[in-house]
C-alpha cells in the first residue's frame, strides 16, 4: 500500500515537473552544461558562449545591474542604456519641478550637452563569475557549531573577494545559492556617470498607472533612456564634463521584425528574489497572515499620500516616486494571494512533502540524514509564528514613518563620522522630497495600527503620554512631535549639520535628545530585548533547515531542473511569445496595439490620459518605421520566468537581438516568485518598436535612433 501511494506521488511529483517545464531561471555560466541543447530545439540560434563567456564578448556583456534594483542593457556603441521608466523614475523625479516638470512633460535632451547626471545612479557589468563552493566550504567540520561554521564561511568569503579584487578597479561578492549548498562569486565593474538622456512623461510611462499595473491587456510605455561616460580611457570615473560616452564591450542590435506567438524569447537580467521551495507551513502564513496585514498597512499609507497628492502639484512631484514603491508590492502581494490560493499552492506542497519524506524512507542513509527534516520545519514554524508579526508589523508601520527612516540615516552618519557637505546633501535629498503633512498623517495612522495590533508587551513608552496627555489622539501627539523634533524641519536640520562641523559631541547630545529619535529608540530597545536575539536565532535554525531540505531535494531530482532561488544575479530565463487563459471561456492573445490604448482613453479614467501628441499621431496613422499594417504595436507577453530585478531586462529574440524591455508580469502570475504555473505566468514587456517610434516619431529625437544598430525584417 505504502509502495504505491509513493509511485503515485512521485508519478504526480514528476508530472508536475513536466507541467512546469517553462520556469527557471539559469545561472548563465551553466547553460553550456545543462541548457543549451533544450532552448536551440526551442528555437535559439546561438552558442552557449554567444550568452556568457568568458574569453568573448558576449550577451552578459551588454546587460547592466542599473541603479540598486534593476536591469538595463547597452543599446549602441556609445554608451546608451536602455531601462525601464518606474526604474529610471528616481531619477527622472530628481531633476524635476514645478517648472520643470519631466514627469508630466518628460525630458528628450537633443544634443549630448543637454544630458543630465545623477549622483546616485550607477550601473555595474558583470565581468565573471566562478563557482567557489569547495574555497568556501574550506576548513568545514562535519557537525560544526552553526555559528562557528557561519564565522568559516565569512572569512573565506572575504578573503576570495579579496583575491579577486586585488590590484584592480572591479568589485566582487561571494554569493550563496540553494540555501547554501553552493557559492558563486561574482566580479564587478560600476560605473558611477551616467547621465539621463530621455523619458517620455508619466502619461505614456506608467500609461494605466496603479489601475493596469500587474494587468494584462496593457499599453504602457515603460522605458527611459540614459548615457554610462567613463574617462579618456573608457574607465569608469566619477562625473567630469571631461568624460567620454563609454564604448561598451557588447551593445545589442535591435529587431524591429516584431513577433509572432510562438517565437523564442528569453531574459538576461538581475532577478531580486524567490521562493521556490518553501514549505507549505510557509506558504500558508504568507497567504493567510503575513501579506493581509502588510496589505492593510499599506492601504492606510497610500490613502494618505493619495489624499495630499491629489492636493497640490508639488506634493505629486515629491511623492510621486514614493507612492510607486509603496503601491507596487501592495498590489501584487493581492495578486499573488489569490494566484496562490487558486492553484491550492499549500496542498500541493503537501502532497510534496509527503512524497518526499517517503523517498526518504526508502533508504536508510536518507533516514538518518533527513529523516527528522519535516518534524524540524513543524517546529521551527511555530516558534517563528511569534516573532513574524512583530518584524512585519515593525516593517510596514514603523519603518513606513519617513522620519523614522531620516533618523536612522543620521544615526548612520553620525556613526561613520560622515564628513559635513555629505551630511548636509543627505539632508537636502531628504527635504526636497518631504511634505511633513503627509508624515505627520502617516506616523498617526502607524501607530495608531500597531497599537492595535501588537500586545501591550511590545508598546513604546511615549504610547502612554498619548493616552494620558492626548487622550489616545496620535495624530494631536504626531503634530506636537513634528513641530517639536529638529528633524522634521529644514532649517534646524541644517543647524544641526552646522553643528555636527564644529562640535560633534553636542550634535550627538542633541541628537539623542530629540523626541523623535527618543520615539524611535523606544521602539528600538523592545525589539532589541524581546525579538532581535530570538529571531536571529530562528533565523539561524531556519537556514540549516532550508539547507538540509534542499540538500534533500537536489539529491532527489535532477539538478539541471532545480534552479536556485533567484538573489539578485544574473540569470537566464526562456520561453515563448505566448498568450494565456486567464479563467475559463476568456483568451487572451499576446500582443496589444495603440488601438487598445485609444480605448482606454476613452473610459475617461485618470490613470488613462493620453498625450494630444501621441492622439494625433495615432489618428494620423503615422508611425513610421515602427507601425506594422496601418497599427502600432505596444506591448506583448511571453512564459519567462521573472521577478522583481528583472524590471528593465531586455527580451530577446533567438539571435539575441533586443525585441522588448521587460518590465511587469500579470495579475493571475504574480505568485510566480513562489510557484510557476506554465499556464497562468506571464511576463510583460514593451514592444522595442513602440520604445522607438516614441523616442522618433513621439519625441522627435530621432539622432538616437540613428546610433542604434537596427534589424529590420526583410
Ligand atoms: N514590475 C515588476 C517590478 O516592479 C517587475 C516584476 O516583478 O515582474 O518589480
Amino acid at each position: 500500500m505504502k509502495r504505491e501511494l509513493y509511485l503515485f506521488l512521485l508519478i504526480l511529483i514528476a508530472g508536475s515537473q513536466i507541467l512546469r517545464a517553462e520556469e527557471g531561471m539559469w545561472i548563465p555560466m551553466l547553460i553550456e552544461k545543462y541548457h543549451i541543447e533544450d532552448m536551440q530545439e526551442a528555437g535559439l540560434n546561438l552558442s552557449a558562449d554567444d550568452i556568457y563567456s568568458i574569453n568573448q564578448d558576449c550577451l552578459k556583456d551588454a546587460i547592466v545591474i542599473f541603479g540598486r534594483g534593476c536591469t538595463g542593457e547597452m543599446i549602441s556603441g556609445e554608451g546608451l542604456v536602455l531601462s525601464n521608466h518606474h526604474c529610471g523614475e528616481g531619477a527622472i523625479q530628481s531633476h524635476s519641478s514645478v517648472e520643470h516638470d519631466y514627469l508630466s512633460n518628460g525630458f528628450w535632451a537633443m544634443s549630448r550637452a543637454e544630458e543630465l547626471p545623477n549622483s546616485e545612479l550607477s550601473v555595474t557589468y558583470l565581468r565573471y563569475m566562478k563557482d567557489v563552493s569547495e574555497e568556501v566550504s574550506d576548513g568545514l567540520i562535519q557537525g560544526m557549531d552553526p555559528q562557528e561554521r557561519q564565522r568559516k564561511i565569512d572569512q573565506n568569503s572575504v578573503e576570495i573577494v579579496r583575491e579577486a579584487i586585488e590590484g584592480n578597479h572591479f568589485s566582487a561578492q561571494v554569493k550563496p545559492f540553494y540555501y547554501g549548498n553552493a557559492y558563486y562569486l561574482f566580479v564587478y565593474e560600476e560605473f558611477r556617470d551616467v547621465r539621463l538622456v530621455g523619458a517620455p512623461p508619466t502619461s505614456i510611462g506608467n500609461f494605466g498607472a496603479d489601475n493596469d499595473n500587474w494587468m494584462w491587456p496593457r499599453h504602457t510605455g515603460d522605458f527611459s533612456l540614459f548615457r554610462v561616460y567613463a574617462d579618456g580611457d573608457n574607465q569608469p570615473a566619477d562625473y567630469s564634463l571631461d568624460n567620454k560616452p563609454y564604448k561598451p564591450r557588447k551593445h545589442l542590435e535591435v529587431n524591429l521584425g516584431g513577433i509572432q506567438e510562438g517565437d523564442f524569447t528569453m531574459v538576461l537580467g538581475y532577478p531580486a528574489s524567490t521562493s521556490q521551495y518553501l514549505h507549505s507551513e510557509a506558504v500558508r502564513s504568507m497567504i493567510e497572515e503575513s501579506l493581509p496585514m502588510k496589505i492593510g498597512l499599506r492601504s492606510q499609507r497610500l490613502g494618505i499620500m493619495d489624499k495630499h497628492m491629489l492636493g497640490s502639484d508639488e506634493v505629486r512631484i515629491q511623492y510621486s516616486h514614493k507612492y510607486r514603491r509603496v503601491s507596487n508590492a501592495w498590489k501584487k502581494w493581492q495578486g499573488m494571494i489569490l494566484g496562490l490560493e487558486r492553484n491550492h499552492v499549500v496542498d500541493l506542497k503537501k502532497e510534496e512533502e509527503a512524497a518526499f519524506q517517503l523517498w526518504v524512507e526508502q533508504d536508510d542513509e536518507r533516514v538518518m540524514k533527513y529523516g527528522e527534516l519535516l518534524e524540524e520545519f513543524s517546529e521551527l514554524y511555530k516558534e517563528m509564528a511569534k516573532y513574524s508579526v512583530a518584524t512585519d508589523m515593525y516593517g510596514e508601520s514603523v519603518m513606513a514613518v519617513e522620519l523614522f527612516r531620516q533618523i536612522m540615516a543620521i544615526r548612520s552618519m553620525m556613526m561613520k563620522g560622515t564628513d559635513t557637505d555629505i551630511m548636509k546633501s543627505g539632508m537636502d535629498r531628504f527635504f526636497k522630497d518631504f511634505h511633513r503633512p503627509v508624515d505627520v498623517d502617516i506616523f498617526a495612522a502607524m501607530m495608531e495600527a500597531y497599537e492595535k495590533e501588537m500586545p501591550a508587551l511590545y508598546h513604546p513608552e511615549f504610547f502612554a503620554e498619548v493616552k494620558k496627555k492626548f487622550d489616545g489622539d496620535f495624530h494631536a501627539y504626531a503634530e506636537k512631535l513634528y513641530s517639536k523634533t529638529v528633524f522634521a524641519n529644514k532649517e534646524s536640520s541644517a543647524k544641526f549639520v552646522e553643528t555636527w562641523s564644529v562640535d560633534q559631541d553636542k550634535a550627538q547630545a542633541i541628537f539623542k535628545k530629540d523626541p523623535i529619535s527618543i520615539c524611535l529608540d523606544q521602539f528600538r530597545e523592545i525589539f532589541a530585548l524581546n525579538i532581535t536575539e530570538e529571531n536571529r536565532r530562528i533565523e539561524g535554525k531556519e537556514e540549516q533547515v532550508y539547507k538540509a531540505y534542499m540538500a534533500a531535494l537536489l539529491e532527489m531530482s535532477d539538478e539541471s531542473f532545480l534552479y536556485p532561488d533567484a538573489n539578485r544575479t544574473m540569470r537566464l530565463s526562456y520561453g515563448t511569445v505566448k498568450g494565456y487563459q486567464p479563467r475559463d471561456g476568456v483568451v487572451y492573445s499576446p500582443a496589444t496595439t495603440m488601438k487598445g490604448l485609444m480605448e482606454k482613453r476613452k473610459q475617461g479614467h485618470a490613470d488613462y490620459l493620453v498625450p494630444e501628441k501621441l492622439v494625433s499621431l495615432y489618428e494620423d496613422k503615422d508611425f513610421g518605421l515602427y507601425g506594422v499594417n496601418g497599427s502600432m504595436p505596444v506591448c506583448f507577453i511571453a512564459s519567462n520566468h521573472t521577478s522583481g530585478g528583472n524590471s528593465g531586462s531586455p527580451v530577446l529574440d533567438a539571435e539575441g537581438r533586443l525585441i522588448g524591455l521587460n518590465f511587469d508580469r500579470e495579475w493571475e502570475g504574480t505568485m510566480s516568485d513562489v510557484f510557476y504555473d506554465p499556464d497562468l505566468c506571464r511576463n510583460i514587456a514593451v514592444d522595442i518598436r513602440y520604445v522607438l517610434f516614441i523616442i522618433d516619431k513621439y519625441a522627435g529625437a530621432g539622432y538616437l535612433v540613428d546610433e542604434m544598430d537596427i534589424h529590420t525584417a526583410e
